[in-house]
């Protein structure tokens, strides 16, 4: 199977049928933390722990040089810590939206379809994060640093504000209703979609099969906790239905908080979950066999069978490939396997 790349897609967005010349924006809301004064904090614990906190001001800018030299001079294995702590220190606030908007005329789309925004002088495509069943279209954003439309609309968009509305397009969508548990795997705002989906399934029923509750597994991958688009309310998802199972992913937020969850990317954690019984005596590499033997950080009790499973991927591209390349391995047939990366 090929991966569809959104980036691909850019050129098109422009001529896709116009939904609404001037729809209109009815909520901007950063979906992200300003974590700056958590981050000096935990920069100041470190300091003290290892010897360098006379380089941290209490206050103020960081001179983010000098930490790095005085920390890992003495203690290099702070490296990666030090620099995911002043990316994050200097990241522009908010760097994830939630934007809602309303058009004149309620336009039909599937769930997992996106739609082309245009916002001044520039379009780009996003997928709608809503269900087709709410009332709400719902996009989610997250800022490219000097992107040329992303920024304004985390900085710029407000409640009120007209937007254009082409589409909807796109074709990473649910297969038929059947029996089939399903895995959505995503990174960052690839959930997007996911979300409309999997609103969609439990809105509709059909995360039941014929009376039968199907297993649906989200898996999702970002760097810090406030990245997660979604978080509470997949999780309110999970508490109120015992056939969703929500498995969020964090490769950085360790390096702030006493985070215990899940820090495995986002594929090699579903590889924990596979219920091995029903493997086929295929060979895995040792990466892969290592991840199979290992044990879910969760107490959830369910496992996956591939062979009963339909996955849903969107994200970068590296998350993608690999988790396809693994899905087959598993046994996944090849016409359940549904992605689309975006660079
Ligand atoms: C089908 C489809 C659905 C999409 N859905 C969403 C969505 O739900 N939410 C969302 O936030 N974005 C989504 N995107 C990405 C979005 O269309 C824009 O590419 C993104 O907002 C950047 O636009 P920009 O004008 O700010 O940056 P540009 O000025 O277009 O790009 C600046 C540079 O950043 C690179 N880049 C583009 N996107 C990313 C990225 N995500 N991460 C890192 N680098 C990037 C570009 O290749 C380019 O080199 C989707 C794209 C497609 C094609």
């Amino acid at each position: 199977m090929t991966v569809r790349e959104h980036k691909s897609q850019h050129d098109k967005v422009d001529s896709l049928p116009l939904i609404s010349e001037s729809a209109t924006v009815t909520g901007v809301e950063a979906m992200d933390e300003n974590r700056r004064e958590e981050v000096r904090q935990r920069l100041l614990e470190l300091g003290t722990k290892h010897s360098f906190a006379a380089v941290v001001p209490e206050e103020g800018p960081i001179d983010w040089d000098l930490v790095f030299e005085t920390a890992t001079a003495a203690h290099p294995q702070l490296a990666p810590q030090i620099g995911a702590l002043h990316n994050r220190f200097d990241r522009a606030h908010p760097a994830l939206v939630r934007i809602t908007f309303e058009t004149d005329e309620p336009f039909d789309f599937a769930a997992g379809q996106y739609v082309s925004i245009r916002y001044g002088d520039r379009s780009r495509a996003y997928s709608v994060a809503s269900s087709p069943t709410r009332d709400e279209t719902e996009l989610c954003v997250r800022r490219v640093p000097d992107g040329r439309l992303s920024p304004r609309l985390c900085d710029e968009l407000s409640v009120g504000d007209r937007i254009t509305v082409r589409g909807p397009n796109g074709h990473l969508l649910l297969e038929d209703v059947s029996p089939r548990d399903k895995a959505f795997l995503a990174t960052g705002t690839g959930v997007a979609p996911m979300k409309s989906m999997i609103d969609y399934l439990f809105d509709t029923g059909r995360d039941e099969y014929e009376g039968e509750a199907r297993n649906i597994w989200l898996f999702l991958g970002a760097a810090w906790k406030d990245d997660l688009p979604y978080h509470e309310a997949f999780l309110e998802l999970n508490e109120s239905h015992e056939n969703f199972h929500y498995i969020p992913c964090l490769s950085r937020e360790p390096w702030l908080t006493e985070w215990d969850g899940e820090t495995e990317y986002i594929q090699d954690a579903l590889l924990t979950y596979v219920d091995e019984q029903t493997l086929d005596d295929a060979a895995f590499g040792r990466h892969m066999a290592t991840m199979l033997a290992s044990s879910p950080t969760t107490a959830i009790d369910a496992r996956i069978d591939p062979h009963q499973l339909e996955v849903y991927a969107c994200g970068i591209n590296a998350m993608v490939y690999s988790l396809e390349t693994a899905a087959k391995r598993l046994g996944v047939p090849e016409r359940h396997i549904h992605c689309e990366g975006y660079g």
